[in-house]
């Protein structure tokens, strides 16, 4: 029996050995959503459901041979980036960019981990905010993410119309971080907010909800889901991996992408 193909995602992520955040969240997702996810992994992380204990990047000459060469081999529908390791890799993929100029890019800022470890020093942040964000299609930043990547600590709005000045064409700006008794999530485009979304706060903290959903965005991204679509579709999934999570270790919860 012939089956169609499924769209490719390229995701550029970090290992995380718990298994709930990082590439394995990407690739999880992604075939949930009925696409292929072609794994790059840019830094390998140490750490449990409660915090990251350490991080070794991976050399950013390889990443960028493992891009290009899967980028020659395969029709690559979205690119997914997450936790990016080092300035010199925000780099490599710079260079990726100029030649694959069409693919869409879903940026999830990774620069703490939940726990509140740094995976991102200044330089990278400078990277991202250069390189990376004037060249991506859909950016979700939380509260804290969009405020140390527009370096303000105004309004939560104000950074995420920042970003849409610095380049993100859309941003998602996710409201788990607020005070607001539901979490109000919300869409921006050419700093205006085309949509809001609203959820039910759950009591626990989750490791990976971040990724889950940016990579459940790249795959419906992938499969031409127009954008406003694509994050109510990528955030109800995430919200359902989230009141199905798994208590597998002693800190934050493991989503379930297996629903
Ligand atoms: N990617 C990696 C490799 C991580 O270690 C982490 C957090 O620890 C994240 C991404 C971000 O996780 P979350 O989706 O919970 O924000």
């Amino acid at each position: 029996m012939r089956t169609s193909k499924p769209p490719v995602v390229l995701c550029f992520s970090g290992l995380d050995p718990t298994g709930g955040a990082g590439i394995q969240a990407d690739i999880e997702s992604i075939i949930k959503h009925g696409c292929h996810a072609a794994p790059i992994i840019t830094a390998n992380t140490v750490q449990d459901t409660k915090n990251v204990i350490s991080f070794e990047a991976v050399n950013a000459t390889l990443i960028l041979k493992q891009a290009r060469t899967i980028l020659k081999d395969m029709p690559v529908s979205a690119i997914k980036i997450g936790m990016l390791g080092s300035g010199e890799i925000a780099e490599a993929i710079y260079t990726l960019f100029r030649q694959y100029s069409d693919i869409p890019v879903i940026l999830d800022p990774v620069l703490a981990a939940g726990g509140g470890s740094s995976l991102a020093q200044k330089d990278l942040i400078d990277a991202v905010n250069t390189l990376i964000i004037p060249r991506t299609y859909i950016l979700t930043p939380n509260i804290p993410e969009a405020q140390l990547l527009t370096n303000t600590k105004t309004q939560p709005e104000a950074a995420a119309q920042r970003l849409n000045k610095m380049g993100a064409r859309y941003v998602l700006l996710t409201g788990t971080h607020s005070n607001n008794p539901d979490v109000i999530h919300k869409l921006y485009f050419k700093s205006k907010t085309l949509r809001t979304f609203k959820c039910k706060r759950l009591k626990n903290e989750f490791h990976g909800s971040g990724c889950t959903l940016a990579a459940s965005l790249a795959a419906l991204i992938a499969q031409k889901m127009e954008p406003i679509n694509a994050c109510q579709n990528a955030l109800d999934f995430t919200y359902k991996t989230l009141k199905k999570a798994h208590v597998l270790g002693n800190g934050q919860l493991i989503p379930n992408r297996n629903i």
